[in-house]
This record gives C-alpha cells, sequence and structure tokens, in this order.
C-alpha cells in the first residue's frame, strides 16, 4: 500500500458525495476522487466556488481509501477487496463488513456534508470556499429541505454555512442547484420522458409511467406538444394501453401529468377533471406513492 490515502464517494456521483471527498481531503491533506464522470448540479456548484473536478480513482488495487457518503460494496470502487478501507463518514444505512477496526462515522442526517460540518467547525467555518461547497451539496442532498430525509441539525448547519459563504438567500441558492441538473431545456425530449421511465402490468394491461424533476414547470409546458407528440408516437410504436409522463415542480411541489390512453381512467384514478392531453395535480411528488396505485385501480 502507498501512503497516498485517496477520499472517493459513491458510483453514479451525486454532488454531496463529490463535495464531501473533496472537503474531507482538503482538510485531511488526502486526496479526493470520484467514480466516473460528475453531473451537471455538482460542476455548477464546483464552477461556482473556482474548485475542479477530482480526476477518477482508477483501480481500487492497493490503495488506502476513506468511503464518503456510502458505504455498501455495491455503491464502492471495483477492486475493494484488493484495497484499504481506512475510514467511513456516511449518512446511509450501514451494509458494512471488514476484518480490522476502522474508524467509522455515521448519522442519521440529510447530507454528509452535514456530517463534515459539524465534526470540523474550525476548518470549515472559516472558508469560504468550503462552505459553499457543503452548503451545495447539503441543499442537493435535502432538496433544499424538502426531503423527508431533512433533520432541524440540517437547517442550522445550512444557515452556519451560508453565512460564511456569503450567501443572503439559501432558498434562491438551492434553487439555483437544482436547476443545474434540472435544466430539460437542451435535451432530447425522448432522454426527458425516458431517463426515469417504468413499464408496468395493470391486469394485463401495458402502461408506462416517465418522471422527470424540474424547479420551474415552465421549461415542461414549453414543451407539451414535443411531449405528446412522443407519447403518442410510443404508444402505437410499443401497443401501450397507456402512457404518462409525471413532470414533478419541486418548487410549487405538484406534478403535471401528460397521458395518452382512456380520459375517463384518468379521471377516475385522480378522482378530478382531466384536459385532453393532461393535468395539474397539487402536491403530487412521487411516482411510486401517488400515481401508480391509482392508476393500477382503475384497471
Ligand atoms: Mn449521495
Ligand atoms: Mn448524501
Amino acid at each position: 500500500m502507498g501512503d497516498d490515502v485517496y477520499v472517493v464517494g459513491h458510483k453514479s456521483p451525486d454532488t454531496d458525495t463529490v463535495v464531501s471527498a473533496i472537503v474531507y481531503a482538503k482538510i485531511k491533506g488526502y486526496i479526493p476522487v470520484t467514480q466516473g464522470a460528475i453531473n451537471e448540479e455538482t460542476a455548477f456548484v464546483l464552477d461556482k466556488f473556482g474548485v475542479p473536478a477530482p480526476g477518477d480513482l482508477g483501480s481500487a488495487e492497493g490503495k488506502k481509501l476513506v468511503l464518503v457518503d456510502h458505504n455498501e460494496a455495491s455503491q464502492a470502487p471495483d477492486n475493494l477487496d484488493k484495497a484499504e478501507i481506512v475510514e467511513i463518514i456516511d449518512h446511509h444505512k450501514m451494509n458494512f463488513n471488514y476484518p480490522d477496526p476502522i474508524a467509522i462515522h455515521v448519522e442519521p442526517v440529510g447530507s454528509t456534508a452535514t456530517i463534515l460540518a459539524k465534526l470540523y467547525q474550525d476548518e470549515v467555518m472559516k472558508d469560504k470556499t468550503l462552505a459553499g461547497l457543503l452548503l451545495g451539496a447539503l441543499l442537493s442532498d435535502t432538496v433544499i429541505f424538502k426531503s423527508p430525509t431533512t433533520t432541524e441539525e440540517d437547517k442550522k448547519v445550512a444557515s452556519q454555512l451560508a453565512e460564511v459563504a456569503g450567501i443572503a438567500d439559501i432558498e434562491a441558492f438551492g434553487i439555483d442547484v437544482k436547476k443545474a441538473k434540472a435544466n430539460i431545456a437542451d435535451k432530447p425530449i425522448k432522454d426527458v420522458v425516458m431517463a426515469d421511465f417504468k413499464n408496468f402490468d395493470f391486469a394485463g394491461n401495458k402502461v408506462g409511467i416517465g418522471q422527470t424533476e424540474v424547479v420551474d414547470i415552465n421549461d415542461v409546458y414549453n414543451r407539451a406538444s414535443e411531449v405528446m407528440d412522443f407519447l403518442n408516437d410510443l404508444k402505437g410504436k410499443e401497443a401501450y394501453e397507456m402512457l404518462i409522463f409525471v413532470a414533478t415542480d419541486i418548487v410549487k411541489e405538484g406534478s403535471e401529468l401528460y397521458y395518452v390512453g382512456d380520459k375517463a381512467k384518468m379521471e377516475k384514478a385522480f378522482n378530478t377533471t382531466i384536459g385532453d392531453q393532461s393535468v395539474w395535480i397539487d402536491g403530487l411528488l412521487s411516482r411510486k406513492k401517488q400515481v401508480v396505485p391509482v392508476i393500477d385501480k382503475t384497471f
């Protein structure tokens, strides 16, 4: 094993995972790395505070690792058994087994960034860059405090970080962060509808339900005709009984549901009058809990 220590977050890196690696590495004199390319949201946060994206870990073999924002092997680097894990800092359920005693710090808070801000107040609370990065990660993971994973501690830490980072309006900054990833303007409509799409079999009927999250539903309204063309086309090609696209506005906390299929079924499912192509449902955020069961029931 070399003497270098690498701090790495989970696969399909999100902002909390990347920022936690950067901040912890900076505090400890370690090397921050990622598993794979960073997303648009993370790029926005790093750019905002003038911090370069970490390099890729590559093979974990023969390396000393600190795992941040994850602890399960399925999310960790491949060849983990050929690496040496020296520490874990995380806010997920534990599914970890290791032959040696190591330092593990896990707390049930909204982000790993929250934990680092609390543990390393002396370093973080006088450094505008570190505080700003951590605030971006915290707001990303808690969906600007709307996620049920949010704790009072997250809110308290966020206001401290905001003060150090010179962010006057936390909510507005959070929206900018979420907006960076939710920007669908330049994406082909197929990618928007199909990025998070699931097929269901309701009493022998093939139903497809996609979902996207945006911070301004107008971004979807502007492309409504494209959405409908795509859904109609797909329904014809793949013999769907019904297709639904759930466009969720995380700021307004509701969704516009676009559909092709039986309007009467939609009206029955959502117990409301429904337009010929879509309807806004206030408070609807979850496909799993608020769309699938009611549609299933109508078939
Ligand atoms: Mn994460
Ligand atoms: Mn996290």
